[in-house]
């Protein structure tokens, strides 16, 4: 079974045609870089990937939970699709570790002390430990971030979606944070990573995605995508980059 399967994609806020039909299969343990520029559907494709957002068209099932029934996708994945958002989203009067334990205790209903323990051994994992009863504000752009990734692990997720999820760090703090993604990548996690990071993507992503006007334009393993773009509109995206 695929952990994502997409067909068709549509998407309208008003009158904008924002995703125009987008395809997507992503394996197990695949991880995709998806690119493209500013406005081209990357960030609402993610969104509806997550089930945030209804569709105006086509079909999505995510590790075999389809969009379209009864239950809203959001609630019926049950947080078993992760979100690192850009701006990382932290409950703002929470602290690292009740950040990283909320979701299970609210959502999954495990119990306080045991989604604790997990939080804490999640921590650990992305080298937050020391700073588990920190309040967001007290921590750096990184260690935020970092919180938040173990924040979506903590709900043992089928695929974690990342939307851009170094742009809103200072330079220093980007490689940190790389760092983390690339150790979920080694242990096979599921993976779309929205980013401006070519080289990370090239690095990590088995697949690159390049997204134009709300289509996918062009696909392929990242290798030859990067070195050997097919479509002028991509050589162009890379060529303004370099
Ligand atoms: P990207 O992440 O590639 O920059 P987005 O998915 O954020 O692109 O946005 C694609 C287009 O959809 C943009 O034109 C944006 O203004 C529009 N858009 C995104 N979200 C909304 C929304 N909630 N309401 C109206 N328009 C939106
Ligand atoms: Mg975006």
């Amino acid at each position: 079974m695929s952990a994502i399967e997409a067909r068709g994609l549509s998407k309208r806020f008003g009158d904008a045609s924002v995703l125009n039909g987008v395809d997507l299969t992503v394996a197990p343990g695949e991880v995709v870089a998806v690119i493209g520029p500013s406005g081209s559907g990357k960030s609402t494709l993610l969104r509806c990937l997550a089930g945030l957002e209804a569709l105006n068209g086509g079909s999505l099932s995510i590790a075999g939970v389809a969009a379209g029934g009864k239950v809203p996708l959001a609630r019926a994945l049950k947080g078993r699709v992760g979100f690192v958002f850009q701006n990382f989203n932290l409950f703002p009067h929470r602290t690292a570790v009740e950040n990283v334990a909320e979701a299970p205790i609210v959502v999954r209903g495990d119990p306080p002390a045991k989604a604790r323990e997990r939080a804490l051994e999640l921590l650990t994992k992305v080298g937050l430990a020391h700073r588990a009863d920190a309040y967001p504000g007290a921590l750096s752009g990184g260690q935020q971030q970092r919180c938040a990734i173990a924040r979506a692990l903590a709900m043992d997720p089928e695929v974690i979606l990342f939307d851009e999820p170094t742009s809103a760090l200072d330079p220093e703090l980007v490689g940190e944070v790389l760092a983390v993604i690339r150790d979920l990548a080694a242990e096979k996690r599921t993976m779309i990573i929205v980013t401006h990071q070519m080289d990370f993507a090239r690095e990590v992503a088995d697949r690159t995605i390049f997204m134009d006007e709300g289509r996918i334009l062009e696909e392929g393993p990242s290798g030859t995508l990067f070195s050997e773009p097919r479509e002028e509109r991509t050589r162009r995206f890379l060529s303004k980059l370099r």
